[in-house]
């Protein structure tokens, strides 16, 4: 299966592993040929339409010589596109939208039964996604939607047309699936929505984002909790006291800034202005001295001034970000700013990225120097270090969400967690040359080494089953 995307479409793809091998589907070996493959699409990124088709385009001859192989394609550009994509890839068997993920398995029984492509968009969410099964990539570390869609209007999103408006899952079922999964030896777990900060918009409480974090934890052996995307028009300070007052969760924030101007932050209908956003920042700070706190900003807004740059710019010198994903301004079909008078020249906003990464890439740099000489916790992770075998390192997260390679010593596997004092800084990592202060071997170690992944079953609440049930963890709100 490929996926292009962000957060929501990686989990989600994970939910289409767990949805095909509960339908008798074995993952294909590195290099065989697959008897089917899926892509799992993502309109946010840029050329996301390109890269569809010309994937498609090389499946093709894959296709014609591999008799009964059937290719589906799901995902936010399988809502927008639906049948213009049979009409311009007719060797496509299953089109599906991000509503009726749960349908994939009997599309494909049902285009081979038919001999003819299947497209099913459905316009809202069924059944919540979460609840369908899933095969986990990590054995230590987990995403858990809280929320799907998303209430806002931000004028170069395409979400809202793609996702629909924002469902709130119950906290029992949330809290069900963070412990079915700590149960089996996962540490730590990122909770998901557009727009956390929301959450309970459905059921009419405003305190149901502090409130889960704080449920959550209470789940004995959950080590480290985080939380993606939060929402500064929505960000309160029940919050921030939830964050600081529970140890489980993780001093690190991603809050995305987008610009700095008011006058910009209005045309994109974000719904706070720049001093309300290093309000934020400051309070966080006051609690949480550690905090990492990190962010996303767009260049070049249909619009934006000099001024308005000089404004961006200005906010990421006072908020000293730790680090910041930076895009430079592209049309997104279907959204409001796409059709906004003031496009700028592709120079102009080149220009003005590459001033911001200069700025934020010194700050990280500085920020991450002030870490040098100090103990750091990691959590030991797979695949982040590209040169760490050469060099005789591991890599891991700290509690702060920074990386950092440290030296490898023997028996130390991915989910293990260790101590060790941080001797060099780079803009975008940290270095820990030293002797290792402590090694802790976790269940999430053991289960890297011997290869096994955590599933979480379909419906976690609600399902007859016999026996006693075990208990649920403590509620604060009601499910
Ligand atoms: S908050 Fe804005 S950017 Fe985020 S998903 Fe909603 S509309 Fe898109």
């Amino acid at each position: 299966m490929r996926t292009y995307g962000c957060q929501m479409n990686v989990h989600d793809s994970e939910r289409l592993s767990g949805l095909l091998e509960d339908a008798g589907y074995t993952a294909a070996a590195e290099g065989d040929d697959a008897d089917v493959v899926v892509l799992n699409t993502c309109a946010v990124r840029e050329n996301a339409d390109n890269r569809l088709y010309g994937n498609l385009g090389h499946l093709r001859p894959v296709k014609d010589a591999h008799p009964g192989m059937q290719i589906a394609v799901g995902g936010c550009l399988a809502q927008k596109d639906r049948g213009e994509i049979v009409r311009r890839a007719p060797w496509v068997d299953v089109v599906f939208g991000t509503h009726n993920v749960g349908s994939l398995p009997a599309l494909l029984d049902r285009a081979r039964h038919n001999a003819e492509a299947q497209v099913e968009i459905v316009e809202s969410l069924e059944v919540f996604p979460s609840t369908l099964p899933a095969k986990r990539d990590s054995a230590y570390s987990g995403w858990v939607s809280i929320s799907v869609g998303c209430n806002n209007t931000c004028t170069f999103c395409i979400v809202p047309a793609l996702r629909g408006k924002e469902k709130d899952r119950r906290p029992g079922e949330i809290l069900a699936e963070v412990q079915a999964l700590v149960d089996q030896g996962v540490l730590e777990v990122t909770l998901l929505g557009q727009n956390v900060n929301a959450y309970g918009v459905e059921f009419r409480d405003s305190g149901a984002f502090a409130d889960l974090l704080r449920s959550a934890g209470r789940i004995d052996g959950l080590e480290r909790i985080r939380f993606t995307s939060p929402h500064p028009r929505e960000f309160t300070d029940d919050v921030i006291d939830a964050m600081a007052e529970t140890p489980a969760v993780c001093h690190q924030l991603h809050m995305p800034l987008q610009s700095g101007s008011d006058d910009v932050l209005r045309r994109m209908r974000r719904g706070y202005r720049q001093e309300r956003y290093l309000g934020i920042i400051d309070r966080v700070r006051a609690a949480m001295p550690d905090a990492a706190i990190t962010t996303d900003i767009i260049v070049g807004f249909p619009g934006e001034t000099e001024e308005d740059f000089e404004q961006t710019l200005e906010v990421v010198r006072q908020a000293r970000f730790a680090s910041a994903f930076t895009f430079q301004y592209s049309k997104r079909p279907g959204t409001p700013a796409a059709e906004m008078d003031g496009q700028l020249p592709k120079e102009v906003v080149q220009e003005r990225y590459l001033r911001l990464t200069a700025l934020q890439d010194q700050i990280s740099w500085d920020e991450n120097r002030a870490l040098i000489g100090g103990k750091v916790e990691l959590l030991v992770a797979s695949g982040e270090g590209s040169k760490d075998a050469a060099r005789g390192r591991l890599s891991g997260r700290a509690r702060d969400g920074r990386l950092v390679h440290f030296t490898a010593a023997d028996g130390i596997r991915p989910g293990d967690v260790v101590e060790t004092v941080i001797t060099e800084a780079a803009p975008h990592h940290l270095v820990a040359d030293g002797v290792l202060l402590s090694h802790r071997r976790t269940r999430a170690g053991d289960a890297s080494e011997a290869g096994t992944r955590p599933t979480t079953p379909g419906v976690s609440l609600g399902m007859p089953r016999i026996g006693v049930p075990d208990p649920l963890p403590v509620l604060t709100t009601g499910c």
